[in-house]
């Protein structure tokens, strides 16, 4: 029989695991069962609609029996099954959707042998016990099929005549070397160890044939007979006593149930009492999974009601800012056979909806109020779509969320909620300041932001794409409207100071006019600035659309042009000012040239590019030449 070969992706990520010193292998086990354990979820839930599937409840189980003989490991399960389709495509590539980045990160962690240990790899786990894997399955109303292979070079997939719907799972132990035994596994001790460690929880029995001595009466010997077994407790993590329950097993059940190999930041577990009564076994992820911001990311919890398995990911569940969240929910008080479709408009689920949000934010703001550094790890991951859900639905969620963002500030090189921010401010200071560019760095080049410090105002360090449209959404906080050093009037000058500039307005009028002529197909008008210590020029933008948003709707794949209106700004105070007056006394004409050399400059300062790149070229060579 010809053999069909791995994907490459798979084949490299199995080459790594095969071939590396495995410190954790016994956790295939693990995997095996939790696959067993969600292939019996699906057809629990498949049987009370549909008569193809029907099982008697207590024929859902696993069962693991062992060879010692011929050293084999198996495990069978009376779950869904799966197709000739579903073993190859379940089982032939594990970079089911690309996961470019999954395996980058195993790449590069080759030499950190127990990191492989950290990946929920699932089946392919087994690989690093076994040299060789059958998988017989048998979905209902399908022929069965057998799906073998030694790893490394593929596999071969047969028709079997398997009878009844579900999945054995044949591991061929690898030989015994001297420094690795591999009978371990073949040992009741052992594997009734494993199962309780790791797999106590799983809500069906998993069954294994055990000898059992008694002594004889009236006799001294005694009679060995072999009983099935079942080796696990059967109580579902999320319906045991919190505190009974340790941070290890939550963050194993994590990994195992949700494909995630780091642990996760924070574990909400609770149950609610009343009009719905549910428990819940929230998760929230110390990193984004590398799906997050793609559309094939499938956010939602999984269901459960009355302990059956319903769906992986009800939608509805979490709203979509908090889309990061994972975890599951069992409720007693939902009908069973509710359709899908359904469930989308029940109350009770949006009742339970609610909560859970309620219960994410709580557990947000004491991360963030006690434990800051697990709630910047958090926002380092996250923050971005808290701020995007500010912006999500014309700032329907402000309320939920405008205490838990951050951004970094002049303050000190750190993140700052905007409580911190309004709670430093002094009395004077009327509006929460930022301002907007690429980096910290190129925001602290700014011309516009060096008065502002020097009045003691601190500023909020605007770097993603997303943070001014998360702020218009909100417009201000605690009473304090946002503003943006680089838009509108400013407001910063002391009386004095404005009446000073009214004069200076006043006296320069038609300089100013002729200025604003020479640049009036791009700029709105030129003006005297309010904002600028020892800078010549500066570009701002009229209060609304700024000049950074102008950039971020410009990236936008279908292109956009919004465009913020731009004011060409000017330093009274800067040597500049006063050559500009003289020129205009003595050589108007010059007026139109350096007004449009300043409002290039301008713009480079903001990181646009400048319109005619060659005229503003030949300018510069013009006025070295004339300065002979
Ligand atoms: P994961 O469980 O993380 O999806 P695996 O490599 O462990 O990855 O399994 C791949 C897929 O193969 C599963 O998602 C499931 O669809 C299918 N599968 C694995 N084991 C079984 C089983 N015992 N019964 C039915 N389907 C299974």
């Amino acid at each position: 029989m010809a053999k069909k070969q791995f994907k490459t992706e798979s084949k490299r990520l199995l080459d790594l695991m095969i071939n590396s010193i495995y410190t954790n292998r016994e956790i295939f086990l693990r995997e095996l069962i939790s696959n067993a354990s969600d292939a019996l979820d699906k057809r629990h839930y498949l049987s009370i609609t549909d008569d193809n599937y029907r099982v008697a409840t207590g024929e859902l189980k696993i069962e693991i029996k062992t060879d010692k003989a011929n050293r084999l490991f198996i495990l069978t399960d009376s779950g869904i099954g799966m197709n000739k389709e579903a073993l190859e495509s379940n089982l032939g590539t594990i970079a089911k959707s690309g996961s470019l980045e999954f395996k980058q990160n195993l790449e590069e962690n080759v030499s950190d042998v127990d990191i492989i240990g950290q990946f929920g790899v699932g089946f392919y786990s087994a690989f690093m016990v076994a040299k060789e894997i059958s998988v017989e399955s048998k979905a209902a109303g399908e022929q069965a099929y057998k799906w073998v292979s030694t790893g490394d070079d593929g596999y071969t997939i047969s028709e079997s005549d398997k009878e009844n719907i579900g999945t054995t799972i044949t591991l061929t132990l690898k030989d015994n070397t001297e420094s690795d035994n591999y009978d371990e596994f073949l040992e009741e001790y052992q594997i009734r160890t494993l199962v309780t460690k790791y797999s106590d929880y799983v809500r069906y029995p998993i069954n294994m044939d055990v000898e059992k001595s008694e002594p004889i009466e009236d006799s001294e010997e005694v009679s060995t007979k072999i009983v099935n077994e079942t080796l696990n407790s059967m109580i579902p993590l999320w319906k045991r006593n919190k505190k009974d329950i340790t941070d290890e097993e939550y963050n194993d059940f994590y990994k195992s149930k949700f494909s995630d190999y780091t642990d996760p930041i924070k574990t909400v577990h609770y149950s609610l009492e009343g009009n719905v009564s549910y428990n819940a076994l929230l998760y929230i992820p110390s990193k984004a999974p590398y799906n997050y911001f793609n559309s094939d990311y499938q956010q939602g919890l999984k269901l459960y009601c009355k302990g059956v398995f319903i769906m992986d990911n009800a939608k509805d569940l979490v709203p979509s800012y908090f889309r990061f969240t994972k975890g599951l929910v069992d409720s007693d008080d939902l009908s069973l056979n509710i359709s899908r479709e359904i469930l989308q408009q029940d109350r009770q689920l949006k009742q339970i909806a609610k909560s859970i949000e309620k219960k994410i934010k709580a557990a947000l703001v004491d991360l963030l109020n006690n434990d800051r550094p697990k709630y910047e790890e958090f926002y380092d991951a996250f923050g971005a779509q808290l701020k995007y859900g500010l912006y999500e639905d014309f700032g329907a969620h402000t309320e939920v969320l405008k205490d838990l963002v951050m951004f970094k500030s002049s303050f000190e090189d750190k993140y700052t909620s905007l409580n911190e921010y309004v709670l430093r401010m002094s009395d004077e200071q009327e509006f929460i300041y930022y301002a907007s560019g690429e980096s910290i760095a190129k925001i602290n080049l700014l011309p516009q932001i060096e008065k502002i410090k020097d009045k003691g105002y601190e500023v909020l360090y605007f770097t993603d794409n997303v943070d001014e449209f998360s702020i218009m959404a909100m417009q201000q906080f605690a009473d304090k409207k946002f503003k943006s050093i680089a838009q509108g009037e400013l407001d910063v000058d002391t009386d004095e100071e404005k009446v000073e500039k009214e004069k200076i307005v006043e006296e320069n009028k038609s300089l100013l006019e002729k200025m604003s002529e020479s640049i009036k197909d791009t700029v709105s008008s030129v003006k005297i600035s309010s904002r600028l210590k020892t800078h010549p020029v500066c570009l701002v933008s009229d209060d609304g659309i700024s000049l950074e948003m102008e950039k971020v709707l410009a990236q936008n794949p279908e292109g956009s042009d919004v465009k913020a209106t731009r004011i060409l700004e000017i330093n009274p105070d800067h040597e500049i000012f006063a050559f500009l007056k003289q020129t205009y006394e003595t050589n108007p004409e010059q007026i139109q040239d350096y007004t449009k050399l300043l409002y290039s400059q301008a713009l480079l300062i903001e990181g646009l590019s400048i319109e005619n790149p060659v005229e503003y070229a030949n300018q510069i060579c013009n006025l070295m030449i004339k300065s002979k």
